[in-house]
């Protein structure tokens, strides 16, 4: 049975490279019929907050992303505890009293002697009295994981195959001096006690997989099947912008009015071998959806496409879907109305401000008063209708003689007050003659 998890800790909000984590675990779930576990690393209690926890679940639930367990490390203290004390019976987890300091001291000797800045393991050199010592002084010690020195391999799902030579490592810290644990031993007890399958996270984490795996072997478990996915850059090829790194997911909703498809389309198919496309339902993602498609080189992220992919959903959206999102903002002026501003839909916050050119108060733009008076004098009689606009069109230009922008521009400014929009064919019968007549007139109608 396929189990996978999310783990963002609750110290920041989601942003569009941490979202697209969860977005190949959500997918890889669902494709395979398994579970999907949101867990909370809040094990640094003192960055981790509620705010930010409520904000992680309310953006994953917009975009579509639903969980079937959920649990928080910060309930499960005393799990850890147990995990560390096994640990360190088998001798793989040891005390280290050095300083921040000395520890950079070092670091600074080693690369000015042109080895490679890797912890010396004196503390495992420390003999009972030495740190009687020390806890003597009052220094609590921190604690590091015993790596064996050998390689590590795994088949990665995204990267093929890895190696790490933990030789080249540094004892991992797994507690700190103030007995709080960084996040890599939880996890691995976590991963094992709910028994997921696979790990899927962003390529930062393959280093930190070559220890783990010797913890999971540690703890008595078996390491997952790991898929480490290069990370997002620019649509330059560097770094992601100013903007996009700090955006929140909740800023693209709130402050660029983005649709959460468009996220997930545009998240789930670049760096893959597949083109981005706009998916109304993340059914559509899901049948193509492989990890084996992910290029090893980073995905390039683009505003740009972001927003066209945005439109592009937009405009394709039937009413029915439209609707409940256009009540919310107040801008649900019915069908006819939907389809006629659909179209020049960038964001659906644009349907407000198009739906106010047909239902007013429209200032008219007039700058030909005796233009405005023949377009009053031969507008078709009767209810207007889809034909309308073509037939009063025709008529002004016999009985003006004016053609092209020179004819339908004005008529769109006497109009909507405005010189870009809709189809004026399709908004001219939603406007009604009353309304036109005024407008014509000169009248804010
Ligand atoms: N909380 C960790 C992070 O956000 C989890 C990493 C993982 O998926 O194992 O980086």
């Amino acid at each position: 049975m396929t189990k996978v998890r999310f783990a963002p800790s609750p110290t920041g909000k989601l942003h569009v490279g941490n979202v697209r984590t969860a977005i190949f675990n959500y997918l890889f779930a669902r494709k395979a019929g398994g579970t999907f576990v949101l867990r909370i690393d809040d094990t640094d209690v003192e960055r981790s907050t509620q705010a930010y926890e409520d904000g992680i679940r309310a953006d994953l639930t917009w975009l579509g992303i639903s969980w079937d367990e959920t649990f928080k490390q910060s309930d499960r203290f005393d799990r850890y505890e147990a995990a560390a004390e096994t640990l360190k019976a088998k001798g793989l987890l040891y005390p280290c009293y050095e300083t921040g300091e000395d520890l950079d001291r070092k670091r600074r000797l080693q690369m000015a002697n042109g080895r490679p800045p890797v912890y010396d393991r004196a503390a495992l050199d420390l003999t009972d009295a030495e740190k009687a010592a020390f806890e003597a002084e009052g220094r609590k010690p921190h604690w590091r994981f015993k790596l064996s020195g050998n390689p590590v391999e795994w088949d990665d799902m995204v990267r093929g195959h890895v190696a790490i030579e933990t030789s080249s490592l540094s004892d991992p810290i797994l507690i700190r001096e103030d007995g709080s644990y960084l996040y890599t031993l939880p996890s691995v007890l976590d991963d094992i006690e709910s028994e997921i399958t696979h790990i899927i996270r962003g390529e930062d984490h393959t280093t930190n997989s070559g220890a783990q795996i010797e913890i999971f072997e540690a703890l008595g478990g078996k390491a997952p099947i790991f898929g480490h996915q290069a990370l997002l850059v620019g649509a330059d090829g560097g770094k992601l912008s100013k903007r996009t790194g700090s955006l929140g997911i909740a800023d693209l909703r709130d402050v660029d009015g983005l649709e959460p498809m468009a996220i997930m389309s545009l998240l789930a198919r670049i760096g893959t071998s597949d083109p981005v496309e706009a998916f109304a339902d993340v059914e559509g993602i899901l049948e193509g959806f492989d990890l084996g498609k992910l290029s090893r080189s980073p995905a390039r992220f683009d505003d740009e496409e972001l927003k066209r992919v945005n439109a592009k959903l937009l405009h394709a959206m039937p009413y029915a879907d439209a609707q409940p999102k256009l009540a919310a903002l107040g801008a649900d002026k019915g069908e006819a109305v939907w389809e006629a501003v659909r179209p020049n839909l960038e964001t659906l916050a644009d349907a407000k401000a198009w739906a106010v050119l047909i239902d007013g108060p429209v200032t008219p733009v007039i700058e030909d008063a005796d233009y405005a008076a023949a377009a009053a004098q031969h507008l078709p009689a009767g209810v207007l209708d889809s034909e309308s606009w073509s037939a009063w069109t025709n008529t002004l230009k016999e009985a003006t003689g004016r053609k092209g922008k020179m004819l339908f521009m004005p008529l769109r400014q006497m109009l909507t007050g405005a010189e870009r929009g809709p189809e004026m064919a399709v908004l001219l019968p939603l406007i009604g003659r009353e309304k036109v007549l005024k407008r014509l007139a000169g009248e804010t109608a």
